[in-house]
Parts: structure tokens; sequence; C-alpha cells
């Protein structure tokens, strides 16, 4: 089966009943861009960028940022970027910014809003992906936005960008991993171009549970139906308003979550290049009535368990 997963890893991933869904892959460096272009993915749908500014001892210049951005373009060969602005704070610091010491970082300065205190850091990110873009297929996301003021801080920074700048063909959207984020969806779609929805986080603060604690492994489930009806309200607030939402958390490769991850509606699934063929294969498994079936009891089941358990019984 492994053996037929690679060998079709360059067709696109669709259901029996002809649906198709986008499979990208997550990233944590553009040196890996090609291998994952290679593995079958028909785009990046989660560049953590973190990395370029781990990468020495200061912050880089916008002529190194751009150069990362630009290899990733130039494996991609016009297929889309999603690029995570950077998320640090809190548990993850940067070296060579000083942050108050927090009691609970998880729920401290981190991602957008470190961002809001350090605007000129954002400014020179988001101007390195709009130069390496030029006209490529570039979307920006931003990550922990929990207040329509965060997202829109971002926003305007980028709106005066571009309009200086002038890539194209480049989309502005959001994280969905805060649940005040996914209650809200309805107002940030009239806003965001598009959702990307971070099971890993969203998991994680909707239960209550800290996602590197052993202890609460069993808790943090994505697949439990309060995490499963903040994706449905994220995506139907996304279509409402014609914009795309794709799912960069770890959940989007458990082979039990995705027939329900297809019956929700998601029209793109990002995850790690390893992992990237066995997914689509297993796409091509299900036929999108019976999805939407099983995303529909899954939603009304009382645990985590409980909707494992149905997936155990799809054929
Ligand atoms: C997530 O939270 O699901 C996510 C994709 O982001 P990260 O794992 O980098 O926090
Ligand atoms: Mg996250």
């Amino acid at each position: 089966l492994a053996e037929q997963a690679w060998q079709q890893r360059e067709q696109p991933a669709v259901t029996t009943d002809g649906h198709r869904i986008e499979i990208a892959a997550n990233l944590g460096n553009t040196a890996d861009t090609a291998a994952a272009v290679a593995a079958g993915a028909e785009g990046v749908g989660l560049l953590r960028t973190e990395f370029v500014f781990m990468e020495q001892g200061r912050e880089p210049s916008l002529q190194q940022q751009v150069a990362q951005y630009q290899q990733a373009f130039s494996a991609l060969a016009g297929r889309p970027l999603v690029a995570r602005t950077l998320d640090v704070g809190g548990d993850k610091p940067l070296p060579y910014w000083p942050l108050p010491k927090e009691d609970n970082p998880f729920l401290g300065v981190r991602g957008i809003r470190l961002c809001m205190q350090r605007p000129e850091l954002l400014e020179t990110q988001l101007r390195a992906l709009l130069t390496a873009a030029g006209s490529e297929p570039l979307r920006i996301m931003f990550p922990m936005v929990a207040d329509i003021a965060e997202w829109r801080f971002g926003k305007a920074l980028f709106d005066n960008l571009q309009a200086e700048i002038g890539a194209p063909n480049v989309q502005l959207g959001m994280m969905v991993e805060v649940p005040s984020a996914a209650l809200n969806a309805a107002r940030f779609a009239k806003e965001a171009d598009f959702f990307s929805i971070g099971t890993n986080d969203l998991t994680q603060y909707t239960l209550a549970a800290d996602r590197g604690n052993g202890a609460l492994a069993s808790l943090s489930d994505g697949l439990h139906p309060a995490v499963l009806r903040l994706m449905a309200m994220t995506v139907e607030a996304a279509h409402a308003e014609g914009k795309w939402v794709g799912m960069c958390g770890e959940l989007g490769a458990d082979p039990q979550a995705l027939p329900i991850l297809l019956g929700l509606g998601l029209d793109e699934i990002s995850v790690s290049p390893k992992r990237l063929p066995r997914v689509k294969a297993r796409v091509r498994e299900f036929s999108l009535s019976q999805c939407k079936q099983l995303a529909a009891r899954a939603l009304t089941a009382d645990s985590a368990g409980a909707v494992r358990a149905l997936t155990g019984a799809t054929p």
C-alpha cells in the first residue's frame, strides 16, 4: 500500500465521488521545499518561519530573509506558499530578544501579540515575503490571532507594504488556533482571505490541556467534539464569505481524522512531507457524501473516544 501511495504521489487527492482536496506540506525550513514537492506536495501549507530568526544569534537582515523565501518559491515552481509570520514568545524565546518572564507563557505575549510590541520586526518580515514573492502565489498568515484588533494591526501593516511593493498574487489570512477566533470566525471571514486551522493549539486551548504535557495526552485529542464544533464553525463562516480553509495542525495527518475533516469541508490539508503520499492515498478511499454523514455524527458525539469509535466503523 505504501508503495502504491508513493507511485501515485503526483496525482491529486480526489474522493471516489470526485471531490478534490489540496494536500500541502508543513515545513520548518525552506531548504526542505524541493523534497516536499518531490513527495507530491501541491504547495507549502505552513512554513514555520521561526527558523529564519533562529539561525544566527541576531536578527536576520532584510536581504537574508528575502533569500530564504526565494529559495522556497523557486523550488515550488508556481505552487502556492503559505508562510506564517514569526510565532515566538512565551515558551519559544529568541535569544536576542529579552522578554519578561511570564507565569503562563502559553497564555502570554506570543505570536502576533509579540509582533504588536515590535512592529518593525513584522514589517521587515512582510517586506521580505512580498519582495521574494514577485508574482508567485504567496499566502501570508498571522499566528495566535485572538481578537480582531490583532488581525487589523497585521492587515494594516500588510496593506501599506503591498501598496508600496505591489506583489499581485498575495492573500492575507490567519491561523485559527485560539477558540475566540473560531467562535468569531464569521467576523474575521469578512476581512481575511483564508483561514488555516492549527489543531495543536486549538485543542490545547479548547480543552485547557498543555500540548506538551504527556499526562494529558488522552485529553488532548483534536477529534474531541468540542474542537470539531469550532472547526465546523470556522469552515461554515469562511465558506459563507467565499473564503477557503486549510488545516495545518497534526490532526490533518491522523488517519482516523481524515474522513471527518473531509466531511467538515476543509479545502486544503497540510501535513509533514513524509506523511503526504499516504494522506493523498487515503483521501481516494472515501466518498465525500459518506464523510459528510460521518462528520455530522461526530459533531453530536459525547467524547473524542466516541468519535474515534465512529471512524473505526467507516469502510
Ligand atoms: C498549531 O498550533 O496547530 C500549529 C500548526 O502551529 P504550531 O504547531 O507551530 O504551534
Ligand atoms: Mg500553533
